[in-house]
């Protein structure tokens, strides 16, 4: 089964994923946790590429084609081995991401965002996809509070521009809400689980 977990700043994502994944080994899942931009070395070059923090020159286009990009190289080398080997792959950030921050966000536009993406990957789309909805304030407050948490480019943007990531990923939920669970983030850690771990569980059952 393939999972993605996505959302804005602060949101929580990575920690969930870690619970997440956590609890569903002690069930007896075979899990893979993994991340986007990332999660195999050619990829997580990429990512340095779009996220270091000199780059400010990068083009919104190019920023677009390189996480399409990673994205493939990352389906091709990880998450497809892994499907077919029976695992459950839970993926930090997927193609909603590019949907929201690039093509709404930054105004590339969802249908042509869609159209790169498609060349990308094919007819591998996840199962269901948790929204993790946090307001820039709450989200961007939390990451203020997390030193250890490394600067990149993305860091430099205006509240707006997360603003327009949060209406974005709105949009996406109430377009594919049969694939889109959206859970409230500013919700105390331990109830986002609870509510998270209800809504994987009935997918990997049913
Ligand atoms: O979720 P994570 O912290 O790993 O994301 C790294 C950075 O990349 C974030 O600042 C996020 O806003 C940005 N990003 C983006 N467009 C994407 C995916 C991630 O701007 N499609
Ligand atoms: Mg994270």
């Amino acid at each position: 089964s393939f999972i993605t977990i996505e959302g804005g700043e602060g949101a929580g994502k990575t920690t969930l994923i870690e619970q997440l994944a956590h609890t569903l080994q002690s069930k007896g899942y075979q899990v893979v946790t993994t991340r986007e931009p990332g999660g195999i070395p050619i990829a997580e070059k990429i990512r340095a590429v779009i996220l270091d923090p000199g780059h400010t020159e990068m083009d919104a286009r190019t920023e677009a084609l390189l996480y399409a990009a990673a994205r493939r190289q990352h389906l091709v080398e990880k998450v497809i081995p892994a499907l077919r080997d029976g695992k459950v792959v839970i993926c930090d950030r997927f193609v909603d991401s590019s949907l929201a921050y690039q093509g709404h966000a930054r105004g590339l536009g969802m249908k042509e965002i869609w159209a790169i993406n498609a060349f990308a990957i094919g007819e591998i789309m996840p199962e269901l996809t948790i929204y993790m909805d946090v307001s820039p304030e709450v989200g961007l407050a939390r990451i203020a509070r997390a030193p250890e948490r490394e600067m990149n480019r993305l860091d430099m943007e205006r509240h707006s521009f997360h603003e327009l990531v949060r209406e974005g990923y709105l949009q996406l939920a109430a377009e594919y809400s049969e694939r889109i669970h959206q859970v409230n983030a500013e919700q105390e850690p331990e109830a986002v689980f609870n509510q998270v771990l209800a809504i994987v569980s009935r997918c990997l059952e049913g």
